[in-house]
């Protein structure tokens, strides 16, 4: 899945690692090359322009900052971009207030409707729903035995009234026109009715597409919808079209209209990208991926999760997400401004430089995966957890004034925070003198210039 795109996404960061500042002429280069991965894997031209000025305006003059360096927010900016062009958020089915709930499919013959009809039922009915799939499409030749083929093996019921055209004939082929095998849109019609009174919650119209584009179908379509109005229509797609994709799509939303995207054989080896532009030129958010003829080869698509596929770079983001997430921006300049003014350093800074340094501990394991990062994963490696928690306890059990005024903790005070804290005295004793000179250590630095380090840790 956007395999060869993945690799040159993935080949643009690799030249960027190690960078402390990206220059322009960097920038323009990392653009440049994920301009040409996007148009190589079919990606629509208006697409990619809008992706690159979004990701050039935002990544020039990336420099380290908080706690990301030029590689890392670059590709932050290009995950958060391909997220939005895939749609944002994850869209689920919207079921109806009152059942049952109508979703129509439209799509081009052989994109993989009724394939996708039996999966969407399976998966239904696996939610506890009782879903019933309605055979309208009359024209692709035995496409309602194949319909029913598909209910069978998902195990829902079918409503297929009409035979449609069975076998051989090749509907509307060579200027043939569209022939008639019965009355779609009555199907559509009955099958609502049929379902209302069988007790059927979700029903699922499954309707005719042509190979390319045709007036006459997508009229059929249209009156479908208009019949039955469905809470949902769902324009399934090929991904492997190619470009093609955009306009097909286009062609559906005006003919037909839809309220989602179903993006099918998402398993072949498809460049894929055409299909990555359907969401952003149609407006439409994609719902599903198909990945197989199984059926159960079906997804939710989350666009977040698709671009960190994309990026093949799932492991990076989480990490960029928690080091992000550690690094209090607004907490490391209160910390600093506290340095320079050589004020004191209190129980309730150290609570706090723990739990940040806590927070990475958690990174421990991810940090060794990464380039140049084994070294301050062996640091964290030193720190004893246990003892982590011991300390931390005994802050804890100090009163906000004695976090305050260390120097006021006398022996009863001592005596009280070891009970609190289940420690003997003397651990109380031996926290207190080594926060001592650490805060005197911290004014001699404060003095001298130089940042502050992690006072008073155990071992
Ligand atoms: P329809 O004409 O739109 O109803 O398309 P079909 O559901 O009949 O699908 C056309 C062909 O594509 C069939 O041979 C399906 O088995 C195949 N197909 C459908 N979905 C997928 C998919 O997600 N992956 C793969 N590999 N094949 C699929």
């Amino acid at each position: 899945m956007f395999t060869s795109l993945s690799d040159r996404l993935t080949g643009t960061f690799a030249n960027l690692r190690g960078k402390g500042r990206l220059s322009e002429s960097d920038v323009n280069k990392t653009i440049r090359d994920i301009r040409m991965a996007l148009i190589d894997a079919d990606v629509a031209l208006p697409v990619v322009k809008e992706f690159t000025s979004a990701v050039r305006e935002r990544a020039t003059g990336a420099e380290v900052s908080g706690a990301l360096n030029p590689a890392q927010q670059v590709i932050k900016i290009v995950n958060e971009e391909l997220v939005g062009i895939l749609g944002g958020n994850t869209r689920e089915l919207t079921l109806a207030k009152r059942p049952p709930t109508v979703i129509m499919l439209a799509g081009l013959q052989g994109s993989g409707k009724t394939t996708f009809a039996g999966k969407l039922g399976a998966r239904l009915k696996e939610q506890g729903h009782t879903p019933i799939l309605v055979a309208a499409d009359l024209q692709r030749p035995n496409a309602v035995t194949q319909l029913e083929v598909v209910a069978e093996r998902a195990g829902v019921s079918v409503f297929a009234p009409e035979r449609g055209n069975i076998g051989g004939h090749d509907a509307g082929a060579a200027g043939e026109g569209t022939r008639s095998f019965g009355d779609p849109v009555s199907v559509a019609r009955e099958g609502i009715a049929h379902a209302q009174s069988r007790q059927h919650d979700v029903v699922i119209v499954d309707t005719a597409g042509r190979l390319a584009v045709d007036a006459d179908l997508m009229q059929q379509a249209a009156d479908i919808r208009t019949a039955i109005s469905p809470d949902e229509v769902l324009f399934v797609i090929d991904a492997m079209i190619g470009q093609a994709a955009v306009e097909t799509a286009q062609a559906f939303q005006q003919g037909v209209g839809f309220t989602g995207v179903v993006l099918s054989k998402l398993d072949g080896d498809a460049r894929g990208g055409a299909a990555l532009s359907v969401a952003r030129t149609t407006g439409r958010p994609i719902m599903f991926a198909s990945t197989g003829e199984g059926v159960r080869d079906l997804e939710v698509f989350h666009p977040d999760r698709m671009a960190s596929r994309i990026l093949d770079m799932g492991d990076v983001l989480t990490l960029i997400e928690q080091a992000e997430r550690a690094f209090d921006a607004g907490q490391a300049e209160e910390m600093q401004r506290k340095f320079l003014a050589a004020e004191d350093f209190t129980f309730d800074d150290f609570l706090q430089q723990m739990a940040a340094l806590k927070k990475m501990g958690s990174l421990k394991s991810m940090l060794k995966m990464m380039p140049g990062m084994g070294q301050m994963a062996a640091q964290l490696d030193n720190l004893d957890e246990r003892e982590f928690d011991r300390v931390e306890a005994m802050v804890r059990s100090m009163t906000p004034f004695e976090r305050n005024h260390p120097k006021q903790i006398n022996g009863s005070r001592r005596a009280r925070i070891a009970r609190g804290s289940g420690v003997q005295v003397s651990e109380v004793n031996q926290l207190l003198e080594r926060f001592g000179e650490a805060q005197k250590m911290m004014k001699q630095l404060a003095r001298g210039g130089g940042m502050p380090g992690m006072p008073g840790l155990p071992g």
